[in-house]
């Protein structure tokens, strides 16, 4: 079940330029965004945002953190990645 105000393909980061906060696809998770105020360009990722759930990257590559995150919005999108 989708709740219309709470996007779930969607996640919140700060701008690192303006310190602003974003909000980015996740599908976008490990490529160049462009903040939306300041227009300073940056990669997305969700793990270097502490006011989010910190992860545990116990020597899991964040690639592949990256890939679970796009094959997850890719099911909720009705979409088989490659
Ligand atoms: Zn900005």
């Amino acid at each position: 079940m989708i709740h219309e105000h709470d996007n779930p393909v969607c996640y919140h980061q700060s701008c690192p330029v303006c310190g602003r906060n974003l909000r980015i696809r996740v599908m976008l998770l490990g490529q160049r965004v462009y903040c939306q105020h300041c227009g300073g360009g940056f990669i997305a990722t969700d793990v270097c945002d502490n006011t989010t759930t910190p992860r545990v990257v116990g020597g899991r590559p964040q690639s592949s953190i990256v890939d679970e995150l796009i094959e997850r919005a890719a099911a909720m999108l009705g979409v088989t990645p490659e």
